[in-house]
């Protein structure tokens, strides 16, 4: 099926398209257990350096299907992310999982749009990508350039999580299990039983500060269940993939931190941008782009607990 409407495409005169999609080259990517891949990206903000290419993403082969693991930041890194796995197998794609709603997983959705291929995302993600995804283009096409963003979609899912659900790749079954607002209000994560890797979206953090655009309350709450998966090993939205659980150490004492310094300065009546200031700065240093993300963590922390 694929390949006749390849064949029809280059007929019409898709075929410029096609071809550059072809000679994008692979994204380096890492086979970290068998049949599991990832690209572990920069530990840096999205910028026309890196082409947005600052998310870890991944895909894991079965023997009849492919699950891709988010796609990156621009269609480009998409596109490279396509070469890789088709340097690798000729299994078919059949499932594009996004962990999430932030550009930095989703913005390369649209190289993967194709017969055959489902996208696959929490129950409220749908309604995350029509309500955040024109601004989030807007404001990056501004920061990035036009050239890079231009030809991004916003593809949202058509298959839905709520809870948890099974998809079968041939000889391995992946999870994807929704949970409540918590990095974001849109996350999931996959489980590979197979080989036993979490892929945990931005839901874990490593190295790179974590960045709150969810509950600080139900995302320290989520961390006893996250640890009772029953995964070796962790593929982080950010950081180095590790092993699992003890790479949840320096997230939750991150975390456990910032809730009771700002609970502590709502309780005081200390004033928002003073709080946000002197939240979890013992934590500064042992974390990369903490100037860029404690104090707006902070911030919206601090309005989470005035509601308590
Ligand atoms: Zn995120």
């Amino acid at each position: 099926m694929r390949y006749r409407t390849l064949t029809i495409a280059a007929v019409i005169g898709i075929a410029v398209q096609t071809n550059t999609q072809a000679q994008e080259r692979a994204l380096p990517v890492r086979e970290i257990a068998s049949g599991v891949f990832v690209h572990e990206g920069r530990i840096e903000l999205a910028s026309s350096d890196n082409d947005g290419a600052i998310a870890n993403i991944g895909f894991i082969i079965g023997t009849t299907a492919v699950a891709v693991i988010d796609t990156g930041g621009s269609v480009r890194e998409g596109r490279q992310l396509l070469a890789a796995i088709r340097a690798r197998t000729s299994v078919p794609i059949r499932y594009v999982i996004n962990t999430h709603g932030h550009p930095d997983h989703m913005f390369g959705n649209a190289a993967f749009v194709a017969d055959g291929v489902t996208f696959v995302g929490h129950h409220r993600l749908p309604q995350a990508m029509a309500t955040r995804g024109p601004l989030y283009l807007d404001s990056f096409q501004r920061s990035m350039g036009d050239a890079l963003l231009n030809d991004v979609r916003i593809v949202p899912p058509t298959r839905l999580v709520d809870g948890s659900l099974a998809l079968e790749l041939g000889e391995r079954t992946v999870i994807v299990k929704a949970w409540p607002v918590a990095h974001s209000d849109s996350d999931v994560t996959v489980f590979d039983r197979t080989s036993q890797i979490l892929f945990a979206g931005d839901l874990v953090f490593i190295r790179h500060i974590p960045v709150l655009d969810g509950s600080i309350k139900n995302w320290l709450d989520s961390l006893d269940d996250l640890v009772a998966l029953p995964a070796r090993r962790v593929v982080p939205g950010h950081g180095p993939v590790s092993d699992w659980p003890a790479a949840l150490a320096d997230q939750r004492r991150y975390l456990g931190t910032l809730a009771t310094d700002i609970r502590r300065d709502v309780k005081g009546g200390r004033p928002i941008r003073e709080a946000a200031e002197q939240a979890a700065t013992t934590e500064r240093q042992r974390w990369e782009l903490f100037e860029d993300y404690n104090t707006r963590n902070a911030t919206a922390a601090y309005s989470q607990f005035e509601w308590e």
